[in-house]
């Protein structure tokens, strides 16, 4: 079935100038870009996105990290497109992430882990909504 993801290249990856290789394998891995935009966030923006880690002890440092530099915000589209992203994401923490994924190649620690993706189809729809507004009017 074919379905949207969002995903946020991070400021780590974007700082160690991967955004080549790390949208190469999406395309490889069959997950299209339809959205792009590169941008800077703000501290509102990324405590809106993450509001559901709000009371993580590591909440405050996550919007820190994610403010530290650009990043790519992207929606990809492709069969079972929200599940195949995170295989190809790998672990949260990039030690223990499988061999061939994007956090194993590009993350440094469970914190500065390269890309961010949706985690269900509830998440996807907000998550594309929130950068990306009125997109579920194109197609799908
Ligand atoms: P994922 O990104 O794999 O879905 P989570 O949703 O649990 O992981 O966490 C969101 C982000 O918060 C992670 O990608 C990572 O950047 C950061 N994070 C998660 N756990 C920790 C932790 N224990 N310490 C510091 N940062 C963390
Ligand atoms: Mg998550």
């Amino acid at each position: 079935m074919s379905e949207r993801t969002l995903a946020i290249i991070k400021p780590d990856a974007v700082k160690k100038n991967a955004i080549g290789d790390i949208i190469a394998c999406y395309e490889k891995a069959g997950l299209k870009p339809v959205a792009i935009r590169m941008m800077q966030f703000s501290k509102s923006t990324v405590e809106g996105f993450y509001a559901v880690h709000r009371a993580r002890p590591f909440f405050d440092s996550l919007c820190a990290f994610m403010v530290s530099g650009p990043v790519v915000v992207l929606v990809l589209e492709g069969d079972n497109a929200i599940k195949k992203n995170r295989e190809l994401m790998g672990a949260t923490d990039p030690a223990k992430a499988d061999a061939g994924t994007i956090r194993k190649a590009h993350g440094a620690n469970i914190e500065f882990n390269a890309v961010h993706g949706s985690d269900s189809p509830e998440t996807a729809k907000f998550e594309s909504g929130y950068f990306f507004p009125g997109m579920d009017l194109i197609g799908s």
